[in-house]
């Protein structure tokens, strides 16, 4: 008799599948059952509500996640990979059949090369430590995110995070050269050549990138630095509309090029609550519409801010900008940007937080927002929502506090991702498919584009065992 995938994966290991992955890992290497198990693993940032997994591996080597994918594969046991569990999406909670691998244990940068700007570290490895690292070589790092300190480079990798460089730099997938990423089967897939040109057919590491621990397990990630800028100015703005906001890029990308590093932007409703949590000053006296933070990279400090003060009284003299702060010294550029860090507070202070990343046309961005407020107050009056976001890459942050909507998420799912699709947007900008946003995939990916992901999924995992269930659902 055959048994179908999900029977398979649903039945218990035999005891022979412990025994295996004891000797593969050691007795350290993993941990069996919910009691032995730290609740973090259970769920991750998402508010997804926890699973504990059969068992938590800890694997410390390539050698080793070779190992365990081998022999999960053949006891047909589901496999979910971890990194820091900051995801927003539910993509790295476990499933309850299956085993869950946390890439904690290796953590190793294995080497930075300070001429050539490149960097080899294994999966592990925090954002924050790369960033520090490529400091300490001369050089920066392109991708910067709230969850820095915990977020890791493997789990940065497989959703294609974005943050607040994307504008000069690129998503994740622009700063990584090379991978190395094991498949289910336990084959090592070695792409590491440090080479920025290498048209010798398909570019398999691609298909890695943004998967979501779907396709295989990443284990070292070849990492290209940037330049790292001499001088630094940070501004924020008071705008009194989105098209003047847009006006203001425009202007600053015209006179400072790709120097521009990061556009900001922020709704009233945002700014007053990062405020009142984070217990900051207003930078301005009177409240306005929309506020951006804007860093702009140069040479030299003092002719850096010295232009973009130009800049900006030209945008005031334009009607553009209503008024204007420009950080003069680094505490201060620290402390304008702590303003857009209120994301790291929504845990704390929302009953939960219900996120979308969602990204639109840059010129549709402000009709869109007034259009979802609308819809939010006509069916849920007193709804507590922030919108706030990368507008520079056009990407747009709306967060809305479960409470506020008598707990009707997926009501509110529906209304906003409905006006995604209406404007040709995509439902997810950085965060990801996970589980969260599964029944709206089809609204940003036509059926073809689907079925040739579903084919490369067949290709690289026949059996369904990695990750199942997450971006689209398990066969
Ligand atoms: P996890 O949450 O552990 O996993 C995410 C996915 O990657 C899962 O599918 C998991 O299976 C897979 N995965 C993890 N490691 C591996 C591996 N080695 N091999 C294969 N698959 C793997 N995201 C942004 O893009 N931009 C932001 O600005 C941003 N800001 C944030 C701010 C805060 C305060 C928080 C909490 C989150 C934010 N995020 C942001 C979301 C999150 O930090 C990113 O999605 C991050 O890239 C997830 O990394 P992680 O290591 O925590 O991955």
């Amino acid at each position: 008799m055959t048994t179908s995938r999900t029977d398979n994966a649903a039945a218990a290991p035999a005891a022979a599948f412990w025994t295996d992955l004891e000797q593969a890992l050691g007795p350290n290497g993993f941990s069996r059952g919910a009691d032995a198990i730290a609740q973090k693993y259970w769920t991750d940032w998402s508010g997804t509500p926890p699973v504990p997994p059969l068992a938590l591996l800890r694997p410390r080597s390539t050698e080793e996640v070779s190992a365990l994918l081998r022999i999960c594969h053949a006891h047909r046991v589901p496999v979910v990979p971890q990194g820091g569990l900051t995801g927003l999406a539910g993509a790295a909670v476990p499933v309850a059949h299956g085993v869950a691998v946390a890439m904690d244990r290796m953590q190793q940068i294995e080497d930075v090369n300070a001429r050539t700007g490149l960097m080899t570290v294994q999966a592990g490895v925090s954002l924050q430590t790369v960033q520090e690292a490529a400091v300490a070589a001369g050089w920066v790092f392109g991708v910067d995110l709230g969850a820095r300190g915990s977020c890791q480079i493997g789990g940065n990798v497989s959703t294609n995070a974005g943050g607040n460089g994307v504008l000069q730099n690129g998503m994740m997938r622009e700063q990584v050269l090379g991978l190395e990423v094991v498949l289910a089967d336990g084959t090592v897939l070695p792409m590491l050549r440090p080479m920025l040109k290498n048209n010798t057919g398909y570019d398999l590491k691609q298909f890695f990138i943004g998967a979501e621990g779907t396709l295989g397990i990443i284990t070292r990630v070849l990492l290209r630095l940037r330049p790292a800028p001499q001088a630094k100015a940070t501004c924020m703005v008071a705008l009194p509309g989105f098209d003047e906001a847009l006006a203001v890029l425009a202007r600053m990308q015209a006179r400072f090029g790709n120097s521009v590093a990061a556009f900001e932007l922020m709704w009233s409703d945002f700014v007053q609550t990062s405020m009142q949590w984070q217990k900051l000053q207003p930078a301005f006296a009177q409240q306005h519409p929309l506020q951006a933070l804007i860093d702009v990279d140069g040479k030299d400090e003092a002719a850096l801010r010295a232009a973009v003060e130009e800049a900006l009284g030209e945008a005031m003299e334009a009607g553009e900008v209503v008024d204007a702060v420009i950080a003069q010294s680094g505490e201060q550029a620290r402390s304008l940007w702590k303003l857009r860090e209120a994301p790291a507070e929504m845990t704390a202070h929302m009953h939960p937080p219900v996120n979308f990343d969602v990204s639109l046309p840059q010129v549709d961005i402000g009709r869109f927002a007034a259009a979802c407020r609308a819809a939010f107050d006509a069916r849920w009056p007193g709804h507590h929502s922030l919108f706030f976001g990368h507008v520079g890459d056009g990407n747009l942050h709306v967060t809305t506090d479960s409470q506020t909507i008598n707990g009707e998420d997926e009501a509110l799912e529906a209304v906003l991702y409905g006006l995604v699709q209406q404007f040709q947007g995509s439902v997810s900008a950085e965060h990801g498919i996970g589980l969260h946003k599964m029944p709206y995939l089809g609204f940003s990916r036509t059926p073809q584009e689907l079925a040739a992901m579903r084919a490369i999924k067949q290709a690289l995992d026949p059996l369904g065992l990695m990750n199942p269930g997450k971006v689209f659902a398990a066969d």
